[in-house]
């Protein structure tokens, strides 16, 4: 039984679909207006993890993550519903028109998504096309009577939804009643959030604009999960996912759109991805700690390694993001690799009894954590503890053909959550005398950073050597 951590009622609750045997999943996606960093990758394989271990389990998983590609404002997150569409600053600062922003950067996040292995979700739909299913949403709520038109756009009256803030643990009253964000005048609360946006003012040249039954202009940043999420999943998802900043505003105003115009519960389960800081500080580019996964790659760190970085820690512990994590992660990585070759390479001689129980075991302890709350690192833990019974296993009584088969079969299992291991088969090879003369120099220069003790640099001299074929072992 699955237990997850639902962040609207703050407990943990049994998994239980809204359709015997399916589940379907919604992440917000991307604004796509420059380079996602890793702190939005950790909340994307946060969901990914979720994904593959319902796939584990033999769900049949439909998974949806938009692509925004127009009306999230710069100042969305402090309820403002002001600022510059995120696209149409960068097409300032960039030189390139608002189509252009949004395709390249989507371009990119595909390709990032692709690098870190990711699970394909099954749409990737971008908010510019479905602003007619947004038109339609807001009409339905125009119908129930809880929005109002100003001179400047169209917004949600949130007096009209009594659980507004219940998601983030909001007191709206006392935020309203502490709130130091500037009143659009208009509007009858400072929370009321944007469902059109006119084009006036401030947006009187928005590129990307709509008719509508309120005027030309474009919608706002809520209304696009609601809508889409609606016509590719249904009106009640099993899971909603995102980072925790997406709580509020966002994540509440989708709530309070999706329940008013279906009459029915939005989602079942709330889960959201702890922020991630770097080198214990908030990450910013201010502070020079902002990091793409292109930047990682750039350092000579391996996709596997960036992944495992963050599949390999709880969702909801606070991840400190620091470079000696990657290459922590790359060393238990290299332990499992180094296991799969020991295995692959092994004699096979005669049936050895004690490896299906060995399996066994581990399997239930891994199947154990990650049923509860998907935890990840109590579900890796047995698994070193694993390696070490099978080699000793192995080197002791030997094992046959079915009993590798059986363990390979069950590292691939686990491996179609975390996909960092590599299976294939790599033959000995004899290095060239140039290779001979680089490998020589490597290992000076590595000997140097160890006894400077410059631990990270030392790790990646032994990663490039790693990469070359060549395995490093340091003896007393
Ligand atoms: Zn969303």
């Amino acid at each position: 039984m699955l237990e997850i951590y639902n962040s609207y009622s703050k407990k943990k609750e049994t998994f239980k679909p809204v359709a015997e045997g399916k589940v379907n999943i919604y992440t917000c996606g991307p604004t796509v207006y420059s380079n996602a960093h890793v702190g939005n990758f950790s909340a994307f394989l946060m969901a990914d993890v979720l994904v593959r271990y319902l796939k584990y389990k033999g769900y049949d998983v439909k998974w949806v993550m938009n692509i925004t590609d127009v009306g999230h404002l710069t100042d969305d997150n402090e309820v403002t519903d002001d600022g510059e569409d995120k696209l149409e600053a960068a097409s300032k600062r960039e030189n390139k028109t608002v189509w252009e922003i949004a395709r390249h950067y989507e371009d990119l996040f595909m390709g990032d998504i692709r690098t870190l292995k990711l699970f394909p979700a099954d749409k990737y739909p971008r908010a510019t096309e479905h602003v007619e299913e947004m038109i339609e949403m807001i009409k339905i709520l125009q119908q129930k009577e809880v929005i109002y038109e100003t001179s400047d756009g169209v917004y949600f009256d949130i007096s009209k939804f009594k659980k507004y803030g219940k998601l983030s643990g909001n007191d709206i009253e006392a935020l309203q009643a502490g709130s130091r964000v500037e009143i659009n005048e208009d509007k009858r609360s400072a929370y009321d959030f944007a469902l059109w946006k006119k084009l006036t003012g401030k947006n009187e040249k928005h590129i990307m604009q709509w008719d509508s039954p309120w005027g030309t202009g474009f919608p706002g940043w809520h209304i696009e999960c609601s809508a889409m999420s609606k016509k590719y999943l249904g009106e009640t998802l099993d899971f909603h996912t995102g980072g925790e900043d997406n709580k509020f505003p966002h994540h509440e105003s989708e709530i309070a759109q999706s329940e008013t115009a279906n009459c029915k519960p939005f989602a079942n389960y709330w889960m959201h991805k702890s922020r991630v800081i770097v080198n214990n500080e908030k990450m910013s580019k201010s502070l020079g700690n902002f990091f793409t996964v292109q930047d990682l790659l750039k350092l000579g760190y391996t996709p596997e390694s960036i992944r495992f970085t963050f599949v390999s820690v709880h969702y909801r512990s606070k991840l400190n993001f620091t470079e000696e994590k990657l290459v922590e992660s790359q060393k238990s990585i290299d332990k499992f690799n180094d296991f799969i070759q020991f295995l692959i390479k092994s004699e096979e001689t005669v049936e050895n009894s004690s490896i299906s129980s060995i399996i066994k075991s581990t399997k239930q302890q891994f199947e154990k954590a990650m049923d509860d709350d998907l935890n990840v690192s109590g579900a890796l833990a047995p698994l070193f503890g694993f390696m070490k019974s099978i080699r000793k296993q192995i080197n002791s009584s030997g094992i046959s053909a079915k009993n590798k088969d059986e363990i390979l079969h069950f590292m691939k299992s686990i491996n179609s959550i975390f996909e960092v291991f590599d299976f294939e088969e790599k033959k000995e090879k004899k290095l060239s005398i140039s290779d001979q003369k680089t490998v020589e120099e490597l290992i000076k220069k590595r000997e140097q950073f160890r006894s400077e003790k410059n631990w990270v640099e030392a790790d990646k001299v032994r990663d490039e050597l790693n990469k070359m074929g060549v395995k490093i072992e340091d003896k007393k």
